[in-house]
This record gives C-alpha cells, sequence and structure tokens, in this order.
C-alpha cells in the first residue's frame, strides 16, 4: 500500500502536537512513529505551514503488520515479509519469546534438527509439518494444542512447573527418549504453553512412518508411566500447587475430592 511520510526529523519534539493536530482535521494517520498517513497531503500540508512546520512529505510503500495490525513502512527496518504476511519485529520478537509450542524433532539418528524450532501463530519453524491450535476452557483460560499430519501423537501430559512430578516426569521423558533414540525412531517432543504459567504441555511424537518401530515399545511405555506417573501425586500438585509430602491430610483430600468433582 502506498502512503505519505513526513521526512523531516526536526519537529521530533513537537511530533505528538503536530499528531494531534493532524488526527483532529481527520487525517487518516497510518502510525506515528513512523511520521506516515494514509491520504489528504494537500490539507497536511496546509496544516503544517499552518503551524510554522517546514517538513518535507515523501512517498512510501507501507504494510500492515498480521499480528498488531499497525502499519510500518516497507524498508526492511521494522519487519518483513511472511508466508502469514507482514510481521513486525515486535510482534515477531513476542512470539519468538512466547511460543505457543516448541518442537525438538529427533531424526532416525537420534540428532536433533536445528533446534528448537517455535510454531505459533505467525511464525512456523516446521514449515507446517506441526500446526498449533488455540483451545479455550472457558473465557480467560485454555491452552495450545499441536497437530500434525507427519507425526502421531502418543502421549501428553503437563509439567507442572517446579514441582517433584515435573521432576519425574522428566525421568519419564529421558526413559523414553533414549529408547526411540537407540530404535531409530523418528519423533518430537512438543512443549505447548497454556494461560496458566505454571502449566506447560509436554506431548511426545512419533513419525507415521516409524509407528511400527514404536510397537515394540508400547511395553517399556506402559512400565514407564507406571513407575514415573503418579495420577494421585499429578492430582494433588495440579490442584494445590505443592507436592504431596508438603500437603496436610486436609488438602490431599479436598484436591481429591476436588479432582472428583470436575
Ligand atoms: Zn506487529
Amino acid at each position: 500500500m502506498k502512503a505519505y511520510v513526513i521526512k523531516d526529523r526536526e519537529f521530533e519534539e513537537k511530533t505528538d502536537e503536530i499528531w494531534d493536530r493532524l488526527e483532529e482535521e481527520g487525517i487518516e494517520i497510518l502510525n506515528r512513529r513512523e511520521r506516515t498517513f494514509k491520504s489528504g497531503v494537500r490539507k497536511v500540508r496546509k496544516i503544517l505551514k499552518e503551524m510554522g512546520i517546514e517538513a518535507e512529505i515523501g512517498k512510501v510503500d507501507v504494510a500492515e503488520c498480521v499480528s498488531c495490525e499497525d502499519y510500518f513502512i516497507e524498508d526492511g527496518s521494522n519487519g518483513g515479509w511472511r508466508e502469514c504476511g507482514y510481521l513486525c519485529y515486535a510482534c515477531e520478537e513476542y512470539e519468538r519469546s512466547e511460543p505457543p509450542a516448541t518442537i525438538y524433532i529427533y531424526n532416525d539418528e537420534g540428532y536433533e534438527e536445528d533446534m528448537p524450532h517455535t510454531v505459533g501463530h505467525y511464525i512456523n519453524d516446521t514449515e507446517g509439518t506441526f500446526n498449533v491450535s488455540w483451545v479455550s476452557t472457558d473465557a480467560w483460560r485454555g491452552h495450545y494444542e499441536a497437530q500434525s499430519d507427519t507425526y502421531q501423537e502418543i502421549y501428553d501430559d503437563w509439567i507442572l512447573a517446579y514441582s517433584k512430578d515435573a521432576e519425574e516426569l522428566k525421568k519419564f521423558d529421558e526413559v523414553m527418549i533414549k529408547a526411540m533414540k537407540e530404535a531409530g525412531i523418528r519423533f518430537a517432543k512438543v512443549f505447548t504453553r497454556s494461560s496458566n504459567v505454571f502449566f506447560i504441555g509436554n506431548e511426545l511424537w512419533v513419525h507415521k512412518d516409524d509407528m511400527d518401530k514404536f510397537k515394540k515399545l508400547g511395553k517399556l511405555l506402559n512400565e514407564a508411566i507406571e513407575k514415573y506417573r503418579n495420577p494421585t501425586r499429578y492430582t494433588i500438585t495440579a490442584l494445590t500447587g505443592k507436592d504431596p509430602d508438603e500437603c496436610t491430610e486436609e488438602e490431599k483430600l479436598w484436591a481429591i475430592v476436588s479432582a472428583s468433582i470436575l
């Protein structure tokens, strides 16, 4: 899209005053920081003259960020074109720092491929091998869920951050990852974000073409679940935020009763 830009930087101190005035006069401003507006160049010249400001006005290409919907001059300094459309660097940085999903993909030699991949609304490092969608549980809460046509989900769980349960889940992961690497199975570890920072989705996905190989590990999977995944401990920690050892009998009972109601 073509737009106009006020080139001079000298009026920087008066910036807000100018933009407020232009807005009052009905000029469609695109981005104050970038000094861009959509149309009405003659009117803008007149207003600036009235305000005693000498400024050069030029034409530029602008693009709308698909995420924040702000307009940016397309000179590569504020963002770039991606498959999803134009994405500004601020939005890109946000998605990379808080990615809906972080994915570790292991090939048949057990190597991690360019780790980790982030998958979000606008950035997808897996080129579509994995996608995410938001599952809302109510107006404020929910979590991201991964999808894939290439991989099949075989186990999912929640990391209850900083808990004994999370330590046990880590051990479970280590056992499974080691066995799958040894068996030359292509697989992916998928971590997904939820509205609760203490709950992180932890999923294990196996390449569909390696499902036959994986079936041989079915017994090991069940043993590892048995050994490291204790549903009572998980429930108590999830509901109280504490390890069962730190809970009073009352708290434990409350958690178990609550869980049976939920
Ligand atoms: Zn943006």
